[in-house]
């Protein structure tokens, strides 16, 4: 039997660090793992440090010339160029970069194996959830796919279907790209739509490869959609793939950059919102993956009045003990994010936005509305590739 769920944690993935101008502020990462202990969620999960990921691991989703190319850089930042992505302004090269990459990429495979194994039925990497690497490339601010990572990881080990749903406020584009081709994988993101968005893929058209159709499912929302559009787009399409998909694992990605006051992106929900979507995620794990349950983080930048929380009820969640949005945060936690940041912490675990209402896709369908309209283009062109009505 399953034991409690397994929180990844290791204090040196802090080190994935671009510098002081990057949005990618690692002390997200410490802040919500101390306002995780602040709210007791550590004394509910099991904290667990996995291993980094090891050559042979990488090289499921990445080529070795490119895996060189990071462990050359991560020496010797100064050589960077610009090659495989690396040395960038979205990218730039900084000493250690392999090793906490691969320390990153270690928490997300270590989950997979805990759930796969039956040692913990969910389990949660909120420093994972870096979406974007390719095979071949470093892009927007992710170096190694912890996700496509897991997801390899998970079929080498003998899954024969493996689901993973991205809500980050941008396309799930590496994970998608390192499982086009594969029937296996079953691709679902829900973003901003690329005409207005890094990182301009994620377009309704895109459904996978040749022996592979219909399973990358991607629905590109309109920039300013707040909590009721984003929450019935989701609704509208999530459960009824995984219902017809069938996964034996359910791999979700939780970036927090749809925000409203998130800096990088035009989505206008509330956290509130993105805690109802981790409660049906977790949901649809029990209803459509025997309850394995492999949840990331991803981006958001927002890294004091957002992240923190977000990934702490989705911490609270996995945990099976969610966190009441009315909760007031401890003071504690808030004096460690002034002395950390210099400024002022939220009070509570809510924006005032619940609960968060929304109508069912068939009863509420309006034609003239613009989610409604990304909902349907996303349907429809994926639907009928997999037997179901658009
Ligand atoms: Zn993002």
């Amino acid at each position: 039997m399953s034991g409690r769920a397994q929180l990844m944690w290791d204090e040196a993935v802090t080190a994935y660090d671009f510098g002081p101008e990057h949005p990618m502020d690692p002390v997200r990462l410490a802040l919500t793992r101390s306002l995780v202990g602040a709210l007791g969620l550590d004394r509910e999960v099991e904290v667990v440090a996995a291993r980094p990921a090891g050559e042979s691991t990488l090289r499921l989703v990445h080529r070795g010339d490119y895996v060189d190319a990071v462990k050359a850089v991560s020496a010797d930042p100064g050589a960077a160029d610009g090659s495989y992505g690396l040395g960038t302004v979205d990218d730039p090269a900084f000493a250690g970069m392999h090793e906490v990459s691969a320390l990153i990429a270690g928490q997300s495979v270590g989950a997979a194996e805990a759930v796969w194994r039956g040692e913990a039925l969910h389990a949660v990497n909120f420093t994972g959830g870096l979406h974007h690497a390719m095979p071949g490339a470093a892009s927007g601010f992710c170096v190694y796919n912890d996700a496509a990572l897991a997801i390899a990881r998970l079929l080498e080990l003998g899954a024969e279907r493996v689901a993973y749903v991205d809500v980050d406020v941008h396309h799930g584009d590496g994970v998608q790209a390192a499982f086009w081709g594969d029937p296996r994988v079953l691709t679902v993101s829900l973003h901003e739509h690329p005409s207005t968005l890094f990182p301009q893929t994620g377009w309704p058209e895109e459904t996978g490869a040749d022996g592979a159709e219909g399973t990358a499912v991607n629905i590109a929302l309109p920039a300013g959609t707040g909590d009721a559009g984003w929450v019935r787009a989701f609704h509208a399409v999530v459960p009824e793939v995984l219902a017809d998909f069938r996964p034996q694992v359910l791999v979700t990605q939780h970036g927090a950059d749809t925000h409203f006051e998130d800096p990088l992106a035009h989505l206008a929900v509330s956290l509130d919102a993105q805690r109802a979507v981790q409660v049906a995620c977790h949901e649809f794990a029990h209803e459509y993956a025997g309850g394995r349950w492999v949840a990331l983080g991803g981006g958001g930048y927002a890294v004091v009045d957002v992240v923190p929380r977000s990934w702490a009820h989705l911490v609270g969640i996995a945990a099976g003990r969610p966190v009441d949005p009315e909760t007031v945060i401890p003071e504690g936690w808030r004096q460690e994010v002034f002395a950390r940041t210099r400024q002022l912490g939220p009070m509570r675990m809510t924006d005032g936005r619940w609960p968060v209402s929304w109508a069912g896709w068939e009863a509420g369908y309006d034609p003239a509305d613009r989610v409604d309209q990304a909902v349907r283009a996303a349907r429809r062109a994926v639907f009928p590739l997999r037997g179901l009505l658009a």
